[in-house]
């Protein structure tokens, strides 16, 4: 019986943190293999196809439900985005960690699919320093950023059927949060 990999799932509104969190745990863990999600949306500036997303036409994401290639999906903000099944679980099978950035429909899917998987939530300390951080980062239309934080103040009630809530108003301290969580759950056996 060989030992299965953790499966991480990390959600929270655009501009939580869960971006920055992400980075620093893959860095400090080089068996920590990030999933590349699927996406429609339109590439931002200096993204890169195959690294941060996997761009793909409408028709060819949709080719890719219907063969139940993905493990998950779901419509957010008007784009799809979804996981590539194959890459979760043969990384899983042959024991390596795995960590999904993905929103709360996606979360929530992989939840039944995976009942081992470990669901944390990064929040924001407030809508306020939400607004700020999202403006100053950059990336995102001031029509854009409304319709985010619009969508941060439901995701936030979603959030209590996660394993572990993470507040960020300190990027180091959100990060050692996360962290023990990582190293208690690899405490626990998976098997398969
Ligand atoms: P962004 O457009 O800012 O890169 O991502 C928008 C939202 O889509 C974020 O909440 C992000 O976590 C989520 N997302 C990214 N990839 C996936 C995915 O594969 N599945 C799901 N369900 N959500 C995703």
């Amino acid at each position: 019986m060989q030992e299965k990999g953790l499966l991480l799932v990390l959600s929270g509104p655009s501009g939580a943190g869960k971006g920055t969190i992400s980075l620093a745990l893959q860095k400090e863990n080089p068996s920590l293999r990030l999933s590349v999600s699927a996406t429609t949306r339109q590439p931002r500036k200096d993204e890169v196809d195959g690294l941060h997303y996997h761009f793909l036409k409408k028709e060819v994401f949709k080719n890719l439900i219907n063969n139940d290639q993905l493990l998950e999906w779901a419509e957010v903000y008007g784009n799809y985005y979804g996981t590539l099944r194959r890459f979760v679980q043969e990384s899983l099978e042959q024991g390596d960690d795995v960590m999904l950035e993905i929103d709360i429909q996606g979360a929530l899917q992989v939840r039944q699919n995976f009942p081992d998987a470990v669901l944390i939530f990064i929040a924001p300390p407030s809508k306020s320093e939400l607004r700020s951080r999202l403006i100053s980062r950059d990336t995102d239309s001031k029509e854009e950023i409304e319709k985010r934080l619009g969508c941060a103040i439901s995701e936030m009630e979603l959030a209590r059927q996660y394993d572990f809530i993470v507040i960020n108003d300190d990027i180091s301290k959100a990060l050692e949060k996360v962290r023990a969580v990582i190293t208690v759950e690899k405490l626990r056996p998976r098997y398969h």
